[in-house]
């Protein structure tokens, strides 16, 4: 059997592939006054950041948006031309901890046209395991990386540019779009450009 040496380029799935928190929101806001939009996610916690919700509720958010995978748009048009670039230099791996119903899922990963090689759905704590490059909106999800010998690029999201409960490791990349991550991937761009 030839063995695959490429790189194993980790790609996250909320927050990063698919804009499940815009869905969210609005199953949220048609349930409360207070009505909330993404400039107000300040923490990664969804819960810590709008009133009248706990986390059991914001899990039930999620996987009823994944109910309606196809409401939920891309957070980034480029996305599927970048990773279909990607994917001849990288083995693309799917790496995700959603609540989201795996078959939804990976409907609307053919739909948007993402390409991947294979998929793997885990705890949070052990994305670090199955890559060496990740792509991903959670700090401690790109820390982890980072700490251990790999490439962590963190996706531009509110709940992460000043979350001050989630330092950001020093070697981690910040990418502000999809293009972005390209560049870091392919020209080794490490810092914050003003092109994107
Ligand atoms: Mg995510």
């Amino acid at each position: 059997m030839i063995q695959d040496e490429r790189l194993t380029l980790g790609i996250d799935i909320d927050g990063t592939l698919a804009d499940t928190v815009g869905l969210v929101l609005e199953l949220y806001n048609s349930e409360h006054k207070f009505q909330a939009s993404k400039e107000d996610l300040k923490l990664y916690e969804m819960a810590k950041n709008l009133p009248e919700i706990d986390g059991g509720k914001v899990k039930e958010y999620f996987e009823n948006s994944w109910d309606r995978w196809n409401e939920i748009a891309p957070v980034d048009n480029a996305a599927s031309d970048v990773i279909r670039k990607l994917a001849e230099l990288y083995n693309i791996r799917i790496i995700t901890a959603t609540f989201g119903d795996t078959g939804n899922v990976k409907r609307w990963l053919e739909h948007n046209e993402i390409v991947y090689n294979d998929f793997v759905h885990c705890d949070s704590s052990e994305k670090y395991k199955y890559c060496d490059i990740l792509v991903d909106d959670r700090v401690s999800c790109i820390n982890a990386v980072a700490e251990h010998g790999g490439r962590g690029i963190l996706m531009e999201q509110y709940w992460n540019k000043a979350d001050p409960t989630e330092e950001i490791n020093e070697n981690v990349v910040i990418a502000k779009n999809w293009n972005h991550v390209y560049d870091i991937c392919i020209n080794g761009l490490d810092i914050a450009s003003n092109e994107y």
